[in-house]
């Protein structure tokens, strides 16, 4: 664990890293994107959206894709629709991790989630962290113009600007480890937050890899 006795920042992933997503928060969203559908004045009642966004979880594995598809939705127009019908509450605060970060006062945080500033924003409260982030260390994807953590270095540039560490004192923390590539050639520590989704075997780019983010922090 020699590389995360200097860490001084650490960008955080939100779902499924700072908590775990539920079975109930998966139909919060299915119930979510049909009434953001219908808000948004498309051509469908609340019931038919609802049957399409499950039967696009099942077939597809997301949510939206079929009612993005059936009206050709531009999906940077839904996200913010769509996360702001979301339910937090029906997701589970893990107790021990308020008093995990508290106990590292010298370390600054970033938050970035693929999903909405809005979401992140009713979160952090909900699962006792808001007193760890500034408003500014607070994005969406509509915050880095819908650059996903994969695709661009955008994410840690911002970060690390906000954080004001250099990558050799910065950690970058996930669910998903291809959202840890580009971090690691930055010379960011990557570090994988586990999920049945990910490879046995770690890979490369990833540096430590824990089961939650409380034992994370407990070894810095
Ligand atoms: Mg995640």
């Amino acid at each position: 664990m020699e590389k995360l006795k200097n860490i001084k920042g650490i960008i955080w992933d939100l779902d499924d890293t700072l908590y775990s997503v539920t079975p109930a928060l998966h139909q919060s969203m299915r119930e979510s994107v049909a009434r953001a559908v219908v808000k948004m004045g498309y051509d469908i009642n609340f019931d038919d959206a609802l049957k399409l966004a499950e039967e696009s979880q099942e077939k597809h594995r997301l949510t939206v894709k079929m009612l993005v598809d059936k009206f050709g939705i531009e999906k940077r127009d839904l996200h913010i629709p769509f996360h702001a019908e979301m339910d937090h509450t029906v997701t589970n605060a893990c107790p021990d991790l308020p008093s995990a970060f508290r106990a590292l006062p010298d370390v600054k945080h970033v938050l970035m989630t693929h999903a909405s500033r809005d979401w992140a924003v009713r979160m952090l409260p909900h699962l006792g962290l808001e007193d760890f982030f500034e408003p500014h260390a607070i994005m969406g994807l509509e915050d880095v113009d819908f650059n996903h953590k994969h695709e661009s270095d955008i994410v840690t540039k911002r970060s690390l600007e906000i954080l004001e560490t250099d990558p050799n004192e910065t950690a970058f923390a996930e669910d998903r480890d291809w959202n840890l590539n580009i971090p690691h050639k930055m010379g960011l520590t990557t570090v994988l937050i586990d999920h049945p989704s990910q490879p046995k075997d770690l890979p490369m780019h990833v540096d430590y890899r824990f089961d939650k983010a409380v034992n994370f922090l407990k070894n810095i």
